[in-house]
């Protein structure tokens, strides 16, 4: 027999959200996360994915992770420290060590599973964390996991960072501070200020850490937030994603071999949960070989963005201060933002509405992913279906 006490907490929990407008209903696709998708049987030009080069798709990673599989099978067998590491676990974390130029990495399951593993390898009950109030969910939970205190400051203000830091440091009572951000932001695509955090850090012996899951393949050539900025030596730790850009699957931590070291033997996930399959490694490897050889996808994918973000804004949309390829469309209202989002859909885009709590209050949006893999004929097809929709819902004149 089932719990009431549980049926009770689902049914009203779910009722709750559903009222609310929140409960998330999720569109199953028909066809790969491309350019242009299918759903329920319509092809729509798709400006939701993270896929930011296209590489999902690439026949080049879809050839290396066959040859994966057909070499070592689906499955690593077990944990990297049992005998889960294969020799291409190792060959991946070179790639990416050299990749963002780093003594050395280290490779875990998803950038999720990376910020609860790296953080509280680290960091424990007697110490601080600062944290940019915007910080993706995983690291807010990672830094839960940790104990540590979470001091959070004003998103990208670097006077208040500064004054949290002084008292933090001041204060005398925690072992070690660090100090952690997103290097591009996800809702609004802003940059972190590494330079002022570095300096900030410098001045208040702060560990490092930036998680740049939405930088890398997309600034700095391609190698990321701390190369746009050439800090990399001044940053602890580097973590990233395999699943946006790279368009696998997984996570990962550069820096010092000192700190990669630690964190296999320390960073549970990596000692407790199967390590990634040899589909996923092998087509990591190609992706970023690509990637190392040639700065062609990354042109593109600007080069696609530009083109958006000049077509919204000359249609009269707010596209806010976005200063990457992510796009924002702001509405402001979150019934008028999910109903363009809705609206769009039917005429053949897919981009996906964004509203409070995700991001506060009055300040909806639809958030626009364009690609390298998108060409200019449907990024046409999608300025023309916003003006569409935008005119008859009088969002713009
Ligand atoms: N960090 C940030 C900043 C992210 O945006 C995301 C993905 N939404 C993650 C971590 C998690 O990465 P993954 O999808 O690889 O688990």
């Amino acid at each position: 027999m089932s719990s009431k006490i549980l049926d009770v907490f689902l049914k009203e929990n779910l009722e709750d959200l559903k009222q609310k407008g929140l409960y998330n209903t999720i569109d199953p696709l028909e066809s790969p996360n491309g350019p242009i998708i299918t759903i329920n049987g319509r092809n729509l030009v798709n400006l939701s994915s993270n896929n930011y080069l296209g590489l999902a798709t690439d026949e080049r990673l879809k050839e290396a992770a066959i040859a994966g599989v057909k070499k070592y099978g689906t499955g690593a067998g077990a944990v990297r420290t049992i005998n889960g590491t294969l020799k291409i676990h190792l060959e991946l974390e070179e790639k990416l060590a050299a990749f963002k130029k780093t003594e050395a990495a280290i490779a875990y399951q998803s950038g999720f599973n990376c910020n609860m593993a790296a953080i509280s390898a680290v960091m424990d009950k007697n110490d601080a964390i600062l944290s940019d109030e915007l910080n993706h969910a995983s690291i807010i939970d990672g830094c839960r996991l940790s104990r540590s205190k979470i001091i959070r400051f004003n998103h990208s203000d670097m006077e208040d960072l500064r004054a949290r830091a002084k008292e933090a440091k001041e204060s005398g009572q925690f072992n070690k501070i660090m100090v952690i951000t997103d290097g591009v932001f996800s809702m609004d695509g802003d940059i972190a200020k590494l330079p002022e955090i570095v300096e900030i850090a410098e001045e208040f012996d702060l560990i490092t850490y930036v998680d740049d899951a939405h930088g890398s393949g997309v600034l700095g050539d391609g190698a990321g937030t701390v190369k746009h900025f050439g800090l990399s030596d001044r940053i602890d730790f580097q973590i990233g994603t395999l699943s946006k850009a790279i368009g696998v699957v997984g996570g990962y931590v550069a820096g010092k071999q000192s700190l990669i070291d630690w964190l296999k033997v320390r960073s549970r996930p990596f000692l407790f949960s199967t390590s990634l399959t040899p589909a996923d490694v092998a087509a990591c490897i190609k992706a970023i070989e690509i990637l190392t050889e040639s700065t062609e996808l990354n042109k593109k994918l600007w080069e696609n963005a530009d083109y958006l973000k000049v077509g919204l804004k000359k249609l009269g949309f707010n596209i806010g201060h976005s200063e990457t390829p992510i796009t924002p469309c702001i509405i402001g209202d979150e019934v008028k933002t999910q109903e363009f989002s809705k609206r769009l859909n039917d005429e053949g885009v897919y981009a996906k509405s964004i509203v409070f709590p995700t991001v506060p209050k009055g300040t909806g949006r639809v958030r626009n992913m364009p690609s390298a893999a998108h060409t200019t004929e449907m990024l046409d097809r999608a300025l023309a279906v916003y003006e569409k929709v935008g005119k008859e819902m009088g969002l713009i004149g």
